[in-house]
Formats: C-alpha cells, sequence, structure tokens
C-alpha cells in the first residue's frame, strides 16, 4: 500500500484522484471506480502496489510493438485492477477482480526485484501491461525510473485513459506505448467500456508530442466497430499524429461478457488494413491471425519485406540500420536502445 502520487485532499476528508481521466471523487472508506484507490480519514492510498499478479517474459511482438526492438524480449508484469469495464475484456480475471470481488490479489515484489528479473532474463525492456498500467501508476514509476538508468527501456501498454497529470509523471521514463483506440465513437467507450473517448485522443497525442514510439490497437468487433466509416475516422486521426504510427487492426474472441459475439472475419481485417493504407498510414498491421499478410512489415516507398512474422515471431529480412534495404528509406522506429 502506497499513498497515491496524484491527488487533492477535499473538505470533510474527501479526496479527488488525478491518476486518471474519471478524477474520481472518493469519500472516507470508499474506493475509486478502479477497485484499487481507496480514500482512508482523508489520504488516497493504491492497494495494489507492489502487488504481482502477472509476470512473464515475453517477445515485444505480443504488445503489439513491431517497430520497437523487433525480436527483443519485455519483461512484463501486472497488479490487479483497471478504470474500464470492457464488456469484452481478455483479462477480465485480473482486471475487473477488485471490483467485481473486492479483493486485491499479488504477490508481493518490490520494484527492485523487477528490476532484478529483468537483468536475469537479458530483457531489453519492461512492460506494465495485462490490465491497465495506469491504475498501478505509483508502483510503476518505482521500477521505471532505475530501469532507465540501467538503460532497460519502459513500455506501456494503456488503454491511454490517463490523465495529462500522469502523462507528465510517465514521459520523462517512458519508451514506448501500445495503446488501444478501441473506436473512434462515445457510445462505444460509454456503453461497452464505462469511459470516454476524448482523454484517449488527448494522451495519445501527448505522448506522441513528446517523443514517446507510439503504436495504436483497435480490436475490431462485428457489429460493434467494423463500420468502414468508424475505421476511417481512426485512421485519419492516426494519420493527424503521425502517419508512422503504426496501426494494429486485431482479431477480436468472444470474451467475458460478450460470449455470443461472432469472431472477427479475416476480410474485415484485411479491408480495415486496406482503408489505413488508403487514409496514408504508412503501417498497418492484422494481428491476432498468424501467417496474414499484413503481420509482416513491408517498405512504404518500394513496398519491399523488411520483416517477416508469423505471430510473435519476427525475422528481419531487409532492414539496414533503420533504413529499408533496397530502396533506402528510413523506417520510423526504435530500432536500437
Ligand atoms: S485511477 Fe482513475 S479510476 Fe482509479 S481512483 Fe483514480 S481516477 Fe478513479
Amino acid at each position: 500500500m502506497k499513498e497515491v502520487l496524484l491527488y487533492e485532499a477535499l473538505e470533510d476528508s474527501k479526496t479527488r484522484c488525478k491518476t486518471c481521466a474519471h478524477n474520481c471523487l472518493i469519500v472516507p472508506g470508499k474506493r475509486g471506480i478502479c477497485g484499487v484507490r481507496e480514500n482512508r480519514n482523508g489520504k488516497l492510498y493504491a492497494l495494489n502496489y507492489g502487488k504481482i499478479v502477472a509476470e512473464n517474459v515475453d517477445p515485444i511482438e505480443k504488445k503489439p510493438l513491431f517497430h520497437f526492438l523487433p525480436g527483443s524480449t519485455s519483461y512484463s508484469i501486472a497488479t490487479v485492477g483497471c478504470n474500464f469495464r470492457c464488456l469484452f475484456c481478455q483479462n477480465a480475471d485480473i482486471s475487473q477482480m477488485p471490483r467485481e470481488t473486492n479483493i486485491i490479489y499479488g504477490k508481493e515484489k518490490l520494484p527492485e526485484e523487477i528490476l532484478k528479473e529483468a537483468v536475469i532474463h537479458k530483457c531489453a525492456s519492461i512492460s506494465y501491461t495485462y490490465t491497465e498500467p495506469t491504475i498501478f501508476l505509483e508502483y510503476a514509476l518505482d521500477i521505471m525510473k532505475p530501469a532507465k538508468i540501467k538503460r532497460i527501456a519502459n513500455v506501456f501498454v494503456s488503454n491511454g485513459f490517463m490523465s495529462p497529470e500522469a502523462c507528465d509523471e510517465l514521459i520523462p521514463v517512458l519508451d514506448a506505448a501500445n495503446i488501444d483506440l478501441k473506436s473512434f465513437r462515445e457510445e462505444f467507450y460509454r456503453d461497452l467500456c464505462g469511459a470516454r473517448l476524448s482523454p484517449v485522443l488527448d494522451a495519445i497525442a501527448k505522448l506522441k508530442k513528446a517523443g514517446v514510439w507510439i503504436e495504436i490497437t483497435t480490436l475490431i468487433i462485428p457489429g460493434q466497430n467494423d463500420d468502414p466509416a468508424e475505421l476511417r475516422d481512426i485512421a485519419r486521426f492516426i494519420v493527424s499524429i503521425g502517419k508512422e504510427t503504426p496501426w494494429h487492426v486485431t482479431r477480436f474472441h468472444p470474451a467475458y461478457r460478450m460470449l455470443s459475439a461472432p469472431i472477427t472475419p479475416v476480410a474485415t481485417l484485411v479491408q480495415a488494413r486496406e482503408i489505413g493504407l488508403k487514409e496514408g498510414l504508412e503501417f498497418v498491421y492484422t494481428g491476432n491471425v498468424p501467417g496474414e499478410k499484413g503481420e509482416s512489415t513491408y517498405c512504404p516507398s518500394c513496398k519491399a519485406l523488411l520483416i517477416e512474422r508469423f505471430g510473435f515471431r519476427s525475422n528481419i529480412i531487409n532492414l539496414d540500420h533503420g533504413h529499408c534495404g533496397k530502396c533506402g528509406k528510413p523506417i520510423a522506429g526504435v530500432w536500437k536502445f
């Protein structure tokens, strides 16, 4: 348990959490929407600090990050809890646990122990992932700061619903982020996630402008966010922050409270990729369909195959110090750290 970094103490012992864009007003004895931040006598505490619920050595491609140290591994951690309640969550057992059971489960681990594991496993980065890392911001920052000194990169896999203040804390130590842009419709964020769209757009733009390497993911759910007009809106937004920003359009598998929704047809993903490329994005990837042509990286100029992928495996074919090995075009990304 640790006192929350970003909050205001208000009259009558109330607190206002400023960690994510919900900005919860929390009265004594109560928790915020995420279920892991509790007001105790007018002070706000992160109950999930240092309580690890998942810990794995993952390929960086699993985040997914395709233009950030390809072929490297990332020490990947999570605590329980999330500030969203997506009905289609793929990790609901850990993300919704505090909210649904009041339990904050996790194995106690100090920040230096996580760092040590990353070094032992020769990981190029540490990823704060699986659940929403914004809700374990204090713990993440206590790992990120020394990691940066040891030249281990820091990666957020996030829903992007963080406050501007949280972005400011993260920017000096965050190297890359994959952020979900789940939809371009407010109703989707409100009805399916219990959140809002505009703070996500603001956080993406802010982190990108600050120089954090950004890739965007949209999980395409049939009948919910697969309308070509909506996909075009998403693509146009990504172009507006930088056409070199990779966009991952990934396949939905029925999960959590949307078990009767259908799996995404491959044709929908292929169409989404075409929409993105047509709108001017340089790199659009189909995801969760191993073996699909759209998993690999091609030069946006001469179309040469640069990085071949199958699932989470990648094989650099024709990339020369961040340039296309055939025509010499610089390829956006972080190729060494
Ligand atoms: S992190 Fe977000 S959801 Fe959790 S208490 Fe703070 S403002 Fe509310």
